[in-house]
């Protein structure tokens, strides 16, 4: 985070499970926080074990904590609402509680049809503004006094952004279909490759292919790969596996790579 430059304004904290490479980074970040003079509360989201793991990260921190530290636990469906969207949890297989989450914009309003409010006899100016707010004008006075409703001039709502991060998983696409369907950005466990496939589901964990016909299945428009075991050099047979059953873009990224997610329309 410090060489990304991207600060340390961050409110919420999603945990997916108890495996080491997926929160000891937390007590160096709470204490950057703690050092840094921060006041905001920060709430820490996870699966069962949060509030013991909460409970040790304040025993760790002692005297240095600043700002009050919370914990929430979630179970698979719980949903946390955030201005503009929402990060509702499912449940994967990983041998243990283990949740994924989606993170789902708010749709959008729909588009204000400018030529279609003129037609309707709506002035350019103050008016158009309240009919995109929403609000229903009058137009005229006496006999000639007319309504112009809001859905007269507005296309329907456009759908927001939506992430899907699985976590450490085996493959479970069948049963997060309709949660993680249709996701603008599957970011899928991909540990191994074909050549070891059959430990895949040994240890609790996907397959590059696997994450790929979770990509299809699920109707994503881009797949990345993630957790990809140390034991190969590079990705490259990961992404080959994951093309053979998904026709969208896949990637695998390094730290600190953006990955920029454009609307649908
Ligand atoms: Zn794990
Ligand atoms: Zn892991």
């Amino acid at each position: 985070m410090m060489r990304s430059r991207c600060g340390f304004t961050v409110n919420a904290i999603f945990v997916t499970h108890w495996h080491a490479d997926h929160f000891l980074g937390i007590f160096g970040l709470v204490q950057t926080m703690s050092f840094n003079g921060r006041t905001e509360p920060l709430t820490i989201y996870g699966p069962d074990g949060i509030h013991e793991f909460t409970g040790i990260l304040k025993t760790v921190a002692r005297f240095n904590l600043k700002f009050p530290l919370e914990s929430v636990e979630l179970a698979a469906g719980s949903w946390v609402r955030f201005d503009g969207y929402t990060v509702t949890a499912f449940a994967v297989s990983h041998g243990m509680p283990a949740l994924g989450y989606v993170l789902e914009e708010d749709p959008r309003p729909g588009r204000f049809n400018r030529e279609e409010a003129i037609a309707l006899g709506v002035p350019p100016g103050p008016l158009f503004g309240r009919l995109q707010r929403g609000e229903t004008i009058r137009l005229g006075a006496g006999e000639s006094a007319r309504e112009i409703r809001p859905e007269q001039v507005m296309g329907s709502a456009r759908p927001g952004r939506k992430i899907v991060y699985t976590g450490d998983t085996r493959a479970i696409h069948d049963r997060i279909r309709d949660i993680a369907r249709d996701a603008d950005l599957l970011i899928h466990d991909a540990t191994y490759d074909e050549s070891e496939a059959e430990r895949g589901a040994e240890f609790y964990h996907a397959t590059a292919r696997q994450a790929g016909e979770a990509a299809t299945v699920l109707n994503a428009r881009t797949l990345v790969l993630i957790h990809t075991s140390s034991r190969y050099p590079d990705a490259q047979a990961h992404i080959s596996d994951a093309k053979s059953a998904f026709a969208g873009p896949v990637l695998a990224p390094d730290d600190r790579d953006m990955v920029e997610i454009p609307y649908r329309d």
